[in-house]
């Protein structure tokens, strides 16, 4: 992380694009480079209107399926959140070139419930059933799936016989715990499969940190971006005081000047420039503040 002592701002390290955005991004960006355009990507590519705003000037278009390509000698794009396999397959039969963008965490996540899934285990997804993660993973339950968002909701489970337990990769992990055991109330054997991915880890335990030591918590990025908003619950469930922001301009200045120590940090799928921005224009505003004196 990166401190300026004098007006103490920190920022954080793992903030910004997941190695798995990162890579789905790089991946789209050669295509385009590479002069392999169309380019359609089967939803956004990530959930940050600054970041898709950048892709479509370049005519990287977000599609919901193939059909509504208008020109079948493009490139369809899986990205970092996955697809069913029943969806992969339908997109290669429509004849269009695929580039598979998957991140291989996600991939490990499908591996896993795939592999339990054909030995009989009805699997449990600990996460948000409309995110287009989980409704990838959930095509690998051989039909037998069930999306939980936490302890509560698993109270309401029947009982199984066999059941394996896994996350949503960027789930908060005392939430997955809690609901694995409440799940092995369920079930007569009960595989616990922690799926929540390294970056999601490192990110949350550095959050956890710099958050508790923090009077005011910055945290930038999608308003519609999942991970970004459970980073900002999770702040605030530490009881800092904590401002979710798009860009800049959102920020509100008459915090910023009271705190004494301010942490700022970001989603998976915000990018750099966005984060950068937010620092800037914070130590910007404290800046002008102390040279004009005013506490
Ligand atoms: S959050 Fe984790 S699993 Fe999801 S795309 Fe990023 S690195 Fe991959």
């Amino acid at each position: 992380m990166s401190m300026d002592t004098k007006q103490d701002v920190t920022v954080a390290t793992c903030a910004g694009f997941c190695p798995g955005v990162k890579r789905a991004i790089e991946k789209v960006l050669e295509l385009e480079a590479a002069g392999k355009t169309p380019i359609y990507t089967l939803g956004p590519l990530i959930h940050n209107k600054q970041a898709t705003d950048m892709l479509s000037e370049k005519h990287i278009t977000a599609i919901d399926s193939p059909q509504e390509a208008r020109d079948k000698s493009g490139v369809l794009v899986i990205r970092a959140h996955g697809i069913t396999p029943q969806f992969q397959r339908e997109i290669e039969d429509y004849g269009m070139e695929v580039v598979d963008a998957t991140c291989p965490l996600v991939k490990h996540a499908q591996n896993i419930i795939d592999k339990f899934a054909k030995q009989g285990y009805h699997t449990v997804i600990v996460g948000d059933g409309d995110h287009a993660e989980v409704i990838g993973l959930m095509g690998y339950t051989q039909g037998h799936g069930t999306v939980v968002s936490g302890p509560e909701e698993a109270t309401r489970l029947p009982h199984f016989q066999k059941v394996n337990v896994v996350s949503q990769t960027t789930q908060k992990e005392s939430v997955f715990y809690a609901t694995a055991e409440e799940v092995k109330k369920h079930a007569d054997l009960c595989q616990v499969s922690n799926t929540i991915c390294q970056p999601t880890k490192e990110r949350q335990k550095e959050t956890i940190e710099c958050a508790r030591n923090a009077d005011l918590v910055i945290v930038v990025g999608g308003k519609h971006s999942a991970n970004t908003a459970r980073l900002a619950v999770l702040c605030r469930e530490l009881g800092s005081a904590v401002q979710h922001v798009e860009t800049e301009t959102e920020l509100a200045k008459t915090q910023i000047l009271q705190a004494k120590r301010i942490f700022i940090t970001a989603g998976a799928s915000t990018p750099e420039w966005v984060i950068d921005r937010v620092a800037q224009h914070v130590r910007a505003l404290r800046t002008e503040t102390t040279s004009e004196g005013i506490k």
